[in-house]
This record gives C-alpha cells, sequence and structure tokens, in this order.
C-alpha cells in the first residue's frame, strides 16, 4: 500500500476486440508508427478504434515524431531522451497513406517533444497534415502538439496546415504546473500558445485538456477555465489522472462522476463551444464523434 486510494469499478474497462480495432494495430505496426492509445494505455482505445456508432466516427490517436520524448513529465509514461534519434522522413507520407486506408471520420495526431530541433518538428506535423487532407479530403484532423517553447511561427506553421483542431494541453492549474509537467512547460506559455494559434487562423477551434485530482484545489479550476476563455479556447475536456506505473506522480484524489458533472457545468456556463468532463475522458475521448456531429458539419 503506498497510501494512494483505491480505483473505483467505474475506471475499470473490458479488453478491446473488433475488425477495425485489429485493422489499426497491424498497420500501426507495420509502418513503424506509434499510438498514444496503446503508449499512454489509454481504457477507451476498444472504444475509440472501434467505433461505437459507427465507423466513421472512430477515432484514433497517432503518435508522430517517435516514441521518445526530449521532456519528462511526472504523469506521462512516454519514454525520455534528450537526443531521441532523427526524425523519419518517410512518417509524413506513411501516415496519411495508412489513415487513408481506415476509413476513419475523425484522426487526432499528437507528437512527443522534440526540444532537440530546431523547429521543435512543426514542419514535420505540418507536412503531415497537409498531406492526409490531400489524400483524404473529408476527414477531420486534429492535432495535439507540444508548446514549441512558445515560438510563434511553429505554432502558425501548424495552425495554418489544414487543420481542423488546435489542441495543447494546460494539463492542470497553474500552481500544480511545475510538479505535474516537466520544468520547460509553463502554464502561462501554453495559454499564450493556445492564443497564437488562433490568432494564425481565426476560424480555427482550440482545445484544451485538464486532468483532476492532481492536487488542485476547486477554486484554481475555476480560474483556469476563466484564462482559457480570456485565450478564446473553444473546446475543454476534463479526465481524472491515473498513475502509469509506481514511479510516476501519485494519484492525490479521485473524482466522483459527480465532480465531472459539476465541471462539465460550470464550463458550459463560462461558454465554451463543448466541454467532455467524466472519469474516463483523455483528450481525444470521443472527439470524432462530437466534432463531426456538432461544430464541423
Ligand atoms: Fe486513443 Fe484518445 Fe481514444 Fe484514448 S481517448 S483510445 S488516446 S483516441
Ligand atoms: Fe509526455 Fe510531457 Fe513528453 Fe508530452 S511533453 S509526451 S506529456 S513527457
Amino acid at each position: 500500500r503506498t497510501g494512494e486510494p483505491r480505483l473505483p469499478s467505474y475506471l475499470k474497462t473490458s479488453i478491446p476486440t473488433g475488425a477495425t480495432f485489429n485493422k489499426i494495430r497491424k498497420d500501426v505496426r507495420a509502418l513503424g508508427l506509434s499510438t498514444v492509445c496503446e503508449e499512454a494505455r489509454c481504457p477507451n482505445i476498444g472504444e475509440c478504434w472501434g467505433g461505437e456508432g459507427g465507423k466513421d466516427k472512430a477515432t484514433a490517436t497517432i503518435m508522430l515524431m517517435g516514441d521518445t520524448c526530449t521532456r519528462g513529465c511526472r504523469f506521462c509514461s512516454v519514454k525520455t531522451s534528450r537526443a531521441p534519434g532523427p526524425l523519419d522522413p518517410h512518417e509524413p507520407e506513411n501516415t496519411a497513406e495508412a489513415i487513408s486506408r481506415w476509413g476513419l471520420g475523425y484522426i487526432v495526431l499528437t507528437s512527443v517533444d522534440r526540444d532537440d530541433l530546431l523547429d521543435g518538428g512543426s514542419a514535420h506535423i505540418a507536412s503531415t497534415i497537409s498531406r492526409i487532407k490531400q489524400k483524404a479530403p473529408k476527414i477531420l484532423v486534429e492535432a495535439l502538439v507540444p508548446d514549441f517553447s512558445g515560438r510563434a511561427e511553429d505554432i502558425s506553421r501548424v495552425a495554418i496546415s489544414g487543420l481542423d483542431v488546435f489542441a495543447h494541453n494546460v494539463e492542470t492549474v497553474e500552481s500544480r504546473t511545475p510538479f505535474v509537467r516537466d520544468r520547460r512547460a509553463k502554464y502561462r506559455q501554453s495559454l499564450e500558445v493556445l492564443k497564437q494559434a488562433k490568432k494564425a487562423k481565426p476560424g480555427l477551434i482550440t482545445k484544451t485538456s485538464i486532468m483532476l485530482g492532481c492536487g488542485e484545489q476547486d477554486h484554481e479550476i475555476e480560474q483556469t477555465l476563466r484564462d482559457l476563455r480570456a485565450a478564446n479556447v473553444d473546446v475543454v475536456t476534463f479526465g481524472q489522472y491515473m498513475r502509469p506505473t509506481k514511479r510516476h506522480m501519485k494519484v492525490e484524489a479521485y473524482l466522483t462522476p459527480d465532480h465531472f458533472a459539476h465541471w462539465q457545468k460550470v464550463a458550459e456556463e463560462m461558454g465554451f463551444l463543448y466541454v467532455a468532463s467524466g472519469p474516463l475522458v483523455r483528450s481525444s475521448y470521443k472527439a470524432g464523434e462530437f466534432f463531426i456531429k456538432n461544430v464541423l458539419e
């Protein structure tokens, strides 16, 4: 016993199966791609890859630029290294090709942080997005991107690449940021990243995610929501932080589904375009289902 609270039953999910699920897994292996769904051991993989409610609503999250990050956030199970190795120049094309074959309605691209690259990998990400749009113009693309150390030109390059949803996560409230995220990640900088994306392309939908259960206070969550609205952020999601391994940051609290419903209501009243809030909600959870139906059609 580590003094952590016990895992509640509503956080336990079943083992995924299904045709689309197996096809995605096979292609991901064959093309040497990585998915956050697998790397981060996301509990929703069956639901997202399987596309409950129709294949066109299925979502997968592809991780670009390898499986090794230059940062080390305390909640994250991605491997860390100062020099993760060169980018795969074929990755934008391979990724676009695989995605166009799966016939999904929505794709989330994310990436490790590459502080070792001069442009933070922004050209690689932008090129992947424009190739996907060339091969499958109907697919909606969300990119969950690093902070690019706040560089406006890198943020803008991704924002104007043909992207539908620009996502960057603040992850937690300001006071918990130094304890939760890598020391190079700054709360105010993340707000600026979201602001800059909107400035570069005013119609672009911007989105962020907050993990609860990291020691934050209620009034701090409210302040974060106000800060996000002031930065013109359209979409916010709340999920429960779950510790990937014993080497990672402890869970401070498991919030009940009622708590999540409360934050959903508060955020909706503040005027966010869309809010997803629940113990198992992850940044990309059912993103396709919602965006296709309500925002982008
Ligand atoms: Fe993948 Fe996101 Fe779905 Fe998790 S919530 S399985 S990371 S698409
Ligand atoms: Fe994980 Fe942090 Fe790297 Fe993102 S920046 S992949 S959260 S270690």
